[in-house]
C-alpha cells in the first residue's frame, strides 16, 4: 500500500461512486461517527416521512388508514423490501417486534420441529440476548432442551445428531468476525440441524444470499445498519419449505389466519404473517420505510468493497501511528463484517477522550474499542481524522483525565 495521508484519502472521497449517498444523510457537523452498526444516522427523508404518517395519516385519517394507508400491510411489504437485501424470496420476511422476540419465536419454532432433538448449540460470547433467550427456553421446557455453547473453534464440532437448532450471529457484535453462511448452514444440515442466523450486523452491510445458503430461519435489526432509528422494529425469515409446519410460540392475534374474524380458536395464517404477534409498530415502520428508500438507491456490492476499503486503511494507519493497539477482528476485510474492533485495556476512558472530541465510535467491556465504517455516509478522510485524534489522545496521555473515567449506563 503506498503511503497514506489526507490527500490521498480525500482523492478517495472524490473518485468514490457511492459519495453522494452521504447526503441522504442528516449528519451533525463537524463530527465523525463511526458507530452505525450501533445507531445508525438519520436519513433526511425520514423526518418527513413520519410527519406526514403522523400528521395526515394518523391526524387527519385516523382509523381508516390502516386500510386506506395500508397500515396493515406494512410487516410483509417492509419484510420483501429487506427480503432484497438478503438474498430472499418474497414472504418469507416479516418486520415484526425486536430481535430478542424474534429469536425466541423462531428457536422455539425449530425445537418443535426437531422432537427428537435436545441440544441448542451456539458460541459462548455471542451477543448475550441470543445467549439469554436460549437460557430463557431452557428453563422453560424443563429437560426437553439444553443450551450448548462453546468458544467459537469448537462450534462445528459441537453440531452432532442429537442438534435440534443452531445459533450464531453471522457478523460478531464485538469483533466482527464472519461465519461463512454457506458452508456453517451445510454443515448443520449434514448433521440434521436447524439453523438460525442472527444478522443485526450484517444487514444492510453486505450482500448475502439467504435463500441460495438454504438458511432455516434468520433475525435481525433494523436500526444498526439500515438506519431506521432507536428502537425500531426488527425482522425475521422464515425459510419457504418451513411456513407449514412453523410452531410459532407466541400465538397472537395478528399472527391468525383472520384476525378480524375473532374467533375463539388460534389458527395460523399460513404464510410468514404468522409470525407476527400484535398490533404492527406503525411509527417506526414508516421511519423503516424511508430508510429502506435510501439501499434502493445504492449498491450493496459497491458499498460493501467501500467499507472493506475503509477498514483497511484505518488498520493501516493504526499499524503506522498508534501501535499501542492491537487488532480485535480479523486482519483480513474478507473476513470480517464493517467494523473494526481493537484493544486496549484503557479503552472506556480513551473512547470517552474520543467522543468528547467528535469522533463516535464505541466501547465494549472490558477492553474493545469498535468503529463502524457504515459506508453510506463515513468518507475516506474520517479514517485520517480518527487515527490522528487517537495518536494525539496517546500521545499526550489526556484520556487519563478523571472526567472520562465515569462509567456511563450506555456504552
Ligand atoms: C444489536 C443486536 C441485537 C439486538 O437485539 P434487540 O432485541 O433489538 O435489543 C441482537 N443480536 C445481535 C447480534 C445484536 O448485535
Amino acid at each position: 500500500m503506498r503511503n497514506i495521508d489526507l490527500a490521498y484519502l480525500q482523492n478517495l472521497d472524490k473518485q468514490d461512486s457511492n459519495a453522494h449517498l452521504r447526503d441522504l444523510f442528516d449528519l451533525p457537523a463537524g463530527q465523525v461517527y463511526l458507530d452505525g452498526n450501533s445507531l445508525g444516522a438519520l436519513p433526511t427523508a425520514t423526518a418527513e416521512k413520519m410527519q406526514q404518517v403522523i400528521k395526515q395519516q394518523w391526524g387527519q385519517d385516523l382509523i381508516k388508514s390502516w386500510n386506506s394507508h395500508d397500515w396493515i400491510s406494512k410487516p410483509t411489504q417492509l419484510g420483501d423490501r429487506i427480503g432484497q437485501l438478503i438474498g430472499a424470496d418474497k414472504g418469507q420476511t416479516l418486520v415484526a417486534d425486536t430481535t430478542s422476540v424474534n429469536i425466541f419465536k423462531l428457536a422455539a419454532a425449530a425445537v418443535a420441529m426437531r422432537p427428537e432433538r435436545s441440544k441448542l448449540v451456539t458460541e459462548t460470547g455471542n451477543f448475550a440476548t441470543d445467549l439469554y433467550l436460549l437460557q430463557g427456553l431452557e428453563r422453560m421446557l424443563g429437560d426437553r432442551v439444553q443450551v450448548v455453547a462453546v468458544p467459537r473453534d469448537q462450534v462445528l464440532e459441537a453440531i452432532d445428531d442429537d442438534t435440534a437448532l443452531l445459533l450464531l450471529t453471522h457478523s460478531h457484535y464485538k469483533s466482527g468476525a464472519l461465519w461463512d453462511m454457506q458452508a456453517v448452514t451445510q454443515r448443520a444440515h449434514d448433521k440434521g440441524a436447524l439453523v438460525l442466523w442472527d444478522l443485526c450486523h450484517s444487514v444492510g452491510a453486505m450482500p448475502l444470499e439467504l435463500d441460495a445458503c438454504g438458511v432455516d430461519f434468520a433475525v435481525g435489526c433494523t436500526y444498526k445498519y439500515l438506519n431506521a432509528g432507536p428502537g425500531s422494529p426488527a425482522f425475521l425469515y422464515v425459510a419457504k419449505q418451513h411456513l407449514a409446519d412453523l410452531q410459532q410460540p407466541l400465538s397472537g392475534w395478528m399472527g391468525h389466519a383472520k384476525p378480524f374474524a375473532f374467533s375463539d380458536q388460534y389458527q395460523p395464517h399460513a404464510g410468514i404473517s404468522q409470525a407476527l404477534c400484535g398490533t404492527p409498530a406503525v411509527l417506526a415502520n414508516a421511519a423503516l420505510e424511508a430508510s429502506l428508500e435510501v439501499f434502493e438507491q445504492a449498491d450493496l456490492v459497491s458499498l460493501r468493497c467501500k467499507a472493506q476499503r475503509l477498514g483497511e486503511l484505518f488498520i493501516a494507519l493504526l499499524g503506522e501511528h498508534c501501535p499501542e493497539f492491537a487488532l480485535a477482528s480479523p486482519a483480513d476485510s474478507k473476513a470480517r463484517g464493517n467494523q473494526v474492533s481493537i484493544y486496549h485495556e484503557a479503552g472506556y476512558a480513551i473512547m470517552q477522550n474520543l467522543i468528547e472530541r467528535n469522533i463516535i465510535g464505541d466501547f465494549r467491556a472490558p477492553d474493545i474499542l469498535r468503529f463502524g465504517f457504515a459506508p453510506l455516509y463515513v468518507r475516506y478522510e474520517d479514517v485520517w481524522h480518527t487515527v490522528m485524534t487517537l495518536k494525539d489522545i496517546m500521545h499526550t496521555g489526556s484520556w487519563q483525565q478523571a472526567r472520562f473515567q465515569t462509567v456511563h449506563k450506555v456504552t
